[in-house]
């Protein structure tokens, strides 16, 4: 599928930094809106309906399912997640550049339909330096912990199917290499003829 809005898909396993990432990133570029994504999973903390999530329940979300209101969806970590249609497509439609925050399966599904969609993996700098990051989150025990280790091998190993790898060392810097991906993409031939069409039309170039 076509659209005029850029799509962003940025993919990490946990304690990579992703969510905080992607939330500097949003502050920085008004240009872009991020993907309220539909879980079954129960709200955690400060979460709000409509904010972080919609969350609604595991009958509601089998039903969107198979309305096909979903254009990616996937279980992870025991609960199901999906970016349905209506999140993304009219704001894609209008020009407007749209970032998934997903795990990896959901990023290949989406590579799928929008073969022009950027795929960014967010690297930890090492498996040490990731464990440490999980404990000083403080929100699991020694067990999850392990558990998230384990599946984050199982993602870290699906980066090679990505167009941009980020190495989460120094956060500023990744986040400089964040908005350096999103910015190249923003001056691709066709992205600076379609937003700039004024100039172009002035170069005889339309
Ligand atoms: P959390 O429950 O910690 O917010 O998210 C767990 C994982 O699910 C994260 O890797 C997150 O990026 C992923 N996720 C969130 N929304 C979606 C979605 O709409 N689709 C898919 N495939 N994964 C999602």
């Amino acid at each position: 599928m076509e659209t005029p809005g850029n799509l962003f898909v940025v993919a990490a396993p946990s304690g990579a930094g992703k969510s905080s990432l992607v939330k500097a990133l949003l502050e920085l570029d008004s240009h872009l809106s991020v993907s309220i994504s539909h879980t079954t999973r129960k709200p955690r903390g400060q979460e709000q309906n409509g904010r972080e999530y919609w969350f609604v329940d595991e009958p509601e979300f089998r039903s969107m399912i198979e309305r096909g209101d979903f254009f990616e969806w996937a279980q992870v970590h025991g609960n199901l997640y999906g970016t349905s249609r209506k999140a993304i497509e009219e704001r894609l439609m209008r020009g407007e550049d749209v970032v998934l925050e997903i795990d990896y399966q959901g990023a290949l599904q989406i590579k799928k339909l929008f073969a022009y969609a950027v795929l960014i993996f967010i690297l930890p700098p090492s498996w040490d330096e990731l464990r440490q990051r999980l404990l000083r989150r403080g929100e699991d025990g020694a067990e999850v912990i392990e558990v998230r280790m384990q599946n984050a091998r199982e993602e870290v190993a699906q980066a090679r199917h990505f167009d941009f790898v980020i190495i989460n060392q120094l956060f500023e810097t990744a986040l400089f290499d964040l908005k350096t991906v999103v910015h190249s993409q923003r001056l691709k031939y066709v992205t600076q003829c379609r937003n700039r069409s004024q100039v172009f039309a002035a170069l005889d170039l339309l």
